[in-house]
């Protein structure tokens, strides 16, 4: 079944009785050539490009739950590529590309919109930290705009530009980001590979892994045990509890994220905004509410809510960016399992098991690397080789050395 304007008229017309499910609902096989872990966007992604990209053949993605249950569907949904450092940038610049592309591939509306989003600079030092940023940006291929006061003012009048502690002087601008709808993500990437052949099987929880003389033969599930050849592992926030059920111990910690939505509003914020002096960040859904987020809780966690002193400190920094969201009301807060890494950048890679390999460490930013991360990982399954903008993000990195810390802030996972 193909979407089209033609058929959500044909479809109106005729009382709605034509539409499919989205994917099929199979039993699992006793093997597979690949099995992937985890049906988040990650997972969902690899199998799509495995089949679609690299005529991979006998493919299943196991789900612990149901698809858009972990933090596919609980995002931001900003999509960007305003990364600083050689290992992010093209990678976040790949992603960016195939999301232009993303659902007149797979053909499914996941209303991906390129709204802009704005990096708010509050002093001289940072706009000089933005600059160099943006010219990285520029050399990647990406676009990016340095904006004087002026400039942001035209955007967005209603921001607090004197306040005495964080006056507003500039912004970084990147026009082609924006937001995309997180579960039509995910929806469209499980179409596009069950199209292709791919089983997603959900309510199948990993328990652990068969391993004999250092490879892997498959994994233990919740519906029995089942074969692969190749094992990758797509599973955010369980990437610890995962990865040690094969005798792994990785450089990553599980940390909240909350998320917020405000009751709905006329359209006021038409793009997305950060401020550059603490962790606050919002957009506007569709249906009118403020969608805006903060830092992660401060203590480690694998539950799926957080607690108040994040909330208060999300408020506080929302209320010193822009007065008037004050008058709002709170409609929603939740929150999901972050694989926060030691420099704050992912890991797409081996492991030091013959056939299994590890896609995680995604922290704040794995929604937007959707389309790279499942291409990037379906690249090294493929062909054991990783994939040209992926080849910095290394498990051993931090053994030798070659961290990708993007802040600069080290071996501090709460502070990425
Ligand atoms: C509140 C919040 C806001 C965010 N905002 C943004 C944003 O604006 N932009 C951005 O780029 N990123 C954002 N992120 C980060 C982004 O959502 C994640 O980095 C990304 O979704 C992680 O990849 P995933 O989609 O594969 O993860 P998930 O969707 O979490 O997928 C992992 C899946 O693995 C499954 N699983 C776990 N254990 C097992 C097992 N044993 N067996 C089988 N399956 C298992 C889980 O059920 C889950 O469905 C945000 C995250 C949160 C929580």
């Amino acid at each position: 079944m193909r979407f089209s304007g033609f058929r959500v008229l044909k479809e109106a017309l005729t009382g709605h009785h034509g539409w499919k499910p989205l994917w099929r609902n199979p039993e699992p096989q006793p093997a597979y050539d690949y099995v992937i872990v985890g049906g988040g966007g990650g997972g969902l992604s690899t199998a799509y490009h495995l089949a679609k990209v690299f005529q991979g053949k006998r493919i299943a993605v196991l789900e612990k739950g149901w698809l858009g249950s972990g933090n596919i569907g609980r995002n931001t949904t900003i999509i960007r590529s305003n990364y600083l450092l050689p290992g992010n940038e093209p990678f976040y610049e790949f992603s960016m590309k195939l999301w232009e592309n993303m659902e007149q591939e797979f053909n499914f509306n996941a209303m991906v919109s390129q709204r802009g989003i704005l990096n708010l600079i509050h002093t001289d030092g940072q706009r000089d930290a933005y600059r160099r940023r943006g010219n990285a940006m520029l050399l990647a291929g990406a676009d990016a705009e340095l904006l004087d006061r002026e400039q942001v003012r035209t955007m967005y009048p209603w921001l607090n530009f004197d306040n005495a502690r964080f006056p507003i002087k500039g912004g970084l601008l990147q026009r082609r980001a924006g937001t995309a709808r997180h579960d039509g993500v995910a929806w469209g990437y499980a179409r596009g590979a069950d199209l292709l052949g791919v089983d997603i099987i959900q309510n199948c929880e990993v328990t652990g892994f068969r391993i004999e003389a250092g490879k892997v033969l498959g994994v233990e599930t919740t519906r029995g045990y089942i074969g692969a050849k190749k094992v990758g592992v797509a599973v955010a926030g369980s990437s610890s509890r995962v990865m040690q059920m094969a005798g792994l111990r990785l450089p990553i910690e599980s940390h909240v994220l909350q998320a917020f939505v405000s009751e709905g509003l006329k359209p006021v914020v038409d793009g997305v905004i950060t401020f550059g002096a603490g962790h606050f960040y919002v957009s506007q859904s569709d249906k009118g509410g403020l969608v805006f987020g903060g830092d992660i809780d401060g203590y480690n966690s694998y539950a799926q809510r957080g607690n108040l002193p994040v909330i208060e400190e999300v408020a506080e920094g929302g209320l010193a960016l822009m007065p008037a969201i004050g008058r709002a009301r709170l409609l929603r807060v939740w929150g999901g399992i972050m694989d926060m890494s030691m420099d704050g950048s992912p890991i797409i890679d081996r492991t030091p098991v013959d056939g299994l390999y590890f896609n995680g460490g995604w922290c704040y930013g794995g929604f937007k690397a959707t389309p790279a991360s499942g291409y990037c990982f379906a690249h090294l399954l493929a062909t054991d080789r990783p994939h040209e903008t992926a080849r910095f993000m290394r498990l051993d990195r931090f053994e030798r050395g070659y961290v990708i810390d993007e802040k600069g802030m080290g071996a501090q996972p709460n502070l990425h």
